[in-house]
């Protein structure tokens, strides 16, 4: 069995940003993110897991910087351009995707591949015949397929990647 889990850095992200959120998650990176949430949660939150602050408030950057804590601060309006902001503020060289470590974007819990004969009730005949890989999130139950969880993503991630050179 290949690990599941990458030792990289885990993020929180600021109810803003549920794009970058999706995409973290998609990407495999453990991704806190809440829709509606107030500062001093998050802080607290984040403070105790040790998770990085991404956000676009100035003024919860500011209060995380107070207390030492790491965070990003985007600044830019299009999601290419915020995605570059995180990855250069983490060193990362390269973004690959690999439907095996992704984090269902719905609670960000770790998924894990099912049989689709499995699964096969809960979804479309279209999406049965056209796919051979699905996941199913552990923790809702949520299921993935290579549409969904790949084919959709790469070229936000080939953009990315070019970027990088
Ligand atoms: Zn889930």
């Amino acid at each position: 069995m290949p690990l599941k889990t990458r030792s990289e850095p885990i993020f929180f992200v600021d109810a803003m940003l549920g794009n970058i959120a999706r995409k973290l998650r998609l990407l495999g990176y453990d991704s806190q993110y809440f829709s509606d949430i107030d500062d001093e949660k998050l802080i607290n939150i984040a403070r105790k897991e040790k998770r990085i602050i991404i956000s676009k408030d100035e003024e919860l950057i500011k209060k995380a910087k107070k207390l030492d804590m790491k965070s990003i601060y985007i600044k830019k309006e299009d999601e290419i351009e915020e995605f570059l902001e995180i990855i250069n503020s983490i060193n990362l060289k390269r973004i690959k995707i690999n439907g095996n470590v992704a984090r269902c974007t719905k609670c960000n819990s770790l998924t894990e591949s099912v049989d689709k004969e499995i699964i096969k009730e809960r979804i479309t005949n279209g999406v049965l015949k056209s796919n051979e890989k699905f996941w199913i999130c552990k923790h809702c139950n949520q299921i993935y397929w290579e549409g969904t969880h790949i084919k959709n993503l790469q070229e936000f991630v080939d953009k990315i990647n070019e970027r990088l050179q």
